[in-house]
């Protein structure tokens, strides 16, 4: 059988190659993708800007589909079965592996990296890396869960929000998925900033944060302000840019916590680090998830996020580069966008 599968041959250039389908070992299901989802860290890739990858590089790791068939070893999964795949990879055997940290995996990849991406029409999987769906949760839902979990983990990390004040920065996906559970977990007030208006409405209206456009004040002034002066208890840095992580730490009071979620593509120059011990500031790394795909799929199913109304976008695999154009386009209208086959 062959499959198609999106590489990144170099800066702004996805091809699908077309592949044989290795044959299913015995712990492994195959899945029919119903979708695909374009994300942020895609973007970076897409540019062949990625920390850690280079084109030609397979992409994608965010999917949704049927199981088409299992292995001879699998469980609980059965054919026709709906399914979210958890793209990570973990040796299963290290301190961290064994501590039940599987993401900080001394040897931690993610299957794009050995190269399955997610962008294809065949994707094999573990069974242990394969969430099945319960009735209520939809084929466009679970291709969502990978980024609901990203953004579980870091407000997790951020530690308790009841009454708190906090401030998302950067209104992409993660980021307004981020701000809807920082006031799921009680939080007093949420701000949430970017550049780009339209997201910015459409943030405010699917988390229920305050909307801040960077370009037209300045936020960290506007959030002292609402704060009596003393800035917000926990920023939480979604967009990986000097300026923002900078900025994270002027708007934080003293004794508050930052927790960076955004992937920087290259090394801060003027990151002012020195406010770090000058405010004893917290400061915290999330990186991706570990048992968090459970408490989205529970969060979904009883009705705390609807996932459904963040997918503005669906592109044909054939149109892919221009789904991610439109992603990147500084004025963007689109905040999530699928891919079908
Ligand atoms: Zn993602
Ligand atoms: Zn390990």
């Amino acid at each position: 059988m062959i499959r198609k599968m999106a590489w990144v041959e170099s800066a702004r250039n996805i091809v699908f190659r077309e592949s044989e389908l290795p044959s299913l070992k015995e712990n492994e299901i195959l899945i029919k993708t119903e979708y695909s989802a374009v994300c942020g860290s895609d973007l970076h890739l897409y540019l062949d800007l990625h920390p850690y990858v280079k084109a030609p590089s397979a992409i994608g790791h965010e999917l949704s589909g049927y199981a088409a068939a299992v292995g001879s070893g699998v469980k609980k999964i059965k054919v026709g079965d709906l399914i979210a795949a958890e793209p990570i990879l973990v040796c299963g055997d290290c301190d961290y592996c064994l501590r039940g940290d599987y993401h900080m995996c001394n040897t931690v990849s993610y299957q794009y990296r050995k190269g399955q991406g997610g962008y294809t029409d065949y994707f094999i999987i573990e069974e242990r890396w394969a969430h099945q769906m319960p009735k209520n949760i939809s084929p466009k839902e679970a291709a969502l869960i990978e980024p609901l979990s990203v953004a579980v983990h870091g407000v997790e990390k951020a530690g308790g929000m009841l009454g708190k004040t906090v401030t998302v920065m950067g209104a992409g996906t993660i980021g307004v998925l981020t701000a809807a559970m920082c006031r799921e977990k009680g939080a007093a007030k949420v701000w949430i900033t970017d550049l780009n208006d339209h997201r910015l409405r459409m943030a405010e209206t699917l988390s229920g944060a305050i909307g801040l456009n960077a370009k037209e004040l300045d936020v960290a002034e506007k959030i002292k302000e609402e704060t009596g002066g003393a800035g917000c208890d926990i920023v939480i840095e979604c967009t990986g840019t000097e300026r923002c992580a900078a900025q994270a730490l002027d708007l934080v009071r003293k004794l508050g916590i930052i927790v960076q979620m955004g992937i920087s593509a290259k090394p801060f120059k003027d990151y002012p680090y020195s406010r770090i011990l000058a405010k004893e500031i917290i400061l915290k790394g999330s990186q991706g998830y570990c048992f968090d795909f459970e408490k989205s799929i529970s969060l979904i199913q009883a009705g705390r996020i609807k996932l459904e109304e963040y997918i503005t976008d669906v592109f044909p695999y054939t149109r892919i580069n221009e789904a991610f154009e439109t992603v990147m386009a500084p004025d963007t209208k689109c905040m999530k966008a699928l891919i079908t086959y």
